[in-house]
């Protein structure tokens, strides 16, 4: 075990020898300074366990110093016993406001003063065991919150995400008076893939056509998996005219990829798109129903093509 660090802060010489012997034979490491800014600095700047406070000071005050480590983010953690001649409840009392976790008077009792720094300690280490879980807790919770929204074959966001994501950029749509451009992606005789090569080949091209279509939208695109072989796409400030453009970017990027693991190599997706501002359309669930239809007229005249309503 690494030994604790005191860091002494005492303006009379003899009496921070006195107090440093004691604690160097109780088996603390002490550092000492004489002044309150001295000790901000070093609070500051170097790994501190627990402070040892003189009230009276050269420079500025033990509270002073005390509210200032406080109230500062990187030495806030550190635990300070006051140690002063003023014993009165009033000052016990100030003290104790100005942050401190503990206050003694001087000239004190070597006993109670190792008891106390023990206790300090003791709480301090609960605490730093605390804040570490709570992190461990938050970074747990970041990773299910991700797992929550993710698809895990393709890495794309999942159906219940898109659905949020689209009554957001919807209502974003409306209340700006913008645009949005939906699209509903659709691998064209994938059933015969699975048939021709096994699932395992078909989930890689389902992870390749996700990629093919994530890595042709913006930043502020949304592509989810919305199910087994279909994907849609939200383009948030995209008018119809625009939105047929990054289809058929889509539509080219996928048809002349190379898929390695099936014979022919070649994949192509059907796409069905659907913009507001629209009168027909005064909601998500509509904006998705119009794709949808387009999608199925896209099918219906002959695959790899983009139908809009
Ligand atoms: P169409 O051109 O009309 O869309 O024909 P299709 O064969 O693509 O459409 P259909 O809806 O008949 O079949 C979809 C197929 O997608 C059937 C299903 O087994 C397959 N599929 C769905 N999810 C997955 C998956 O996660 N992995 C794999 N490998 N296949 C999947
Ligand atoms: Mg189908
Ligand atoms: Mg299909
Ligand atoms: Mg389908």
């Amino acid at each position: 075990m690494a030994k604790a660090k005191i860091l002494l802060v005492e303006d009379s010489k003899s009496q921070a020898e006195v107090t440093r012997e004691f604690l160097e034979r109780n088996g603390y490491e002490v550092d000492w300074v004489e002044e309150g800014k001295a000790a901000i600095m070093k609070a500051r700047t170097q790994p501190v366990d627990i402070i040892l406070l003189d009230y009276v000071l050269p420079d500025i005050n033990g509270n002073e110093v005390c509210r200032w480590l406080k109230l500062n983010q990187h030495t806030k953690g550190i635990p300070i016993i006051m140690i002063t001649t003023r014993s009165s409840t009033k000052d016990k009392v100030s003290s104790l406001e100005a942050g401190a976790d503990d206050s003694l008077p001087k000239p004190y009792n070597e006993i109670e003063l190792n008891a106390r720094i023990y206790a300090c300690l003791r709480t301090k280490a609960l605490q730093d065991e605390l804040r570490q879980k709570n992190r461990q807790l938050e970074e747990m919770l970041e990773r299910v919150e991700i797992l929550a929204i993710t698809d895990p074959l393709t890495g794309l966001f999942n159906r219940r995400r898109g659905e949020n994501v689209l009554e957001k950029e919807f209502n974003r749509t409306v209340r700006y008076n913008t645009s949005l451009s939906c699209l509903m992606v659709d691998i064209d005789h994938f059933k015969k893939v699975n048939d021709a090569y096994g699932h395992r080949t078909g989930d890689a091209v389902l992870k390749e056509v996700a990629e093919l279509v994530r890595s042709n939208a913006r930043e502020i695109d949304t592509v989810s998996r919305w199910g087994g072989e279909e994907f849609l796409v939200l383009l948030p400030q995209t008018t119809k005219e625009n939105g047929l453009r990054f289809a058929l970017r889509v539509l080219k990027a996928i048809s002349h990829h190379t898929f390695s693991g099936i014979s022919d190599k070649q994949i192509t997706v059907s796409i069905g798109l659907a913009s507001v501002p629209d009168s027909s359309i005064d909601s998500g669930e509509k904006l998705i129903n119009a794709s949808d239809l387009a999608l199925y007229e896209a099918k219906r005249k002959g695959r790899n093509r983009v139908e809009s309503a």
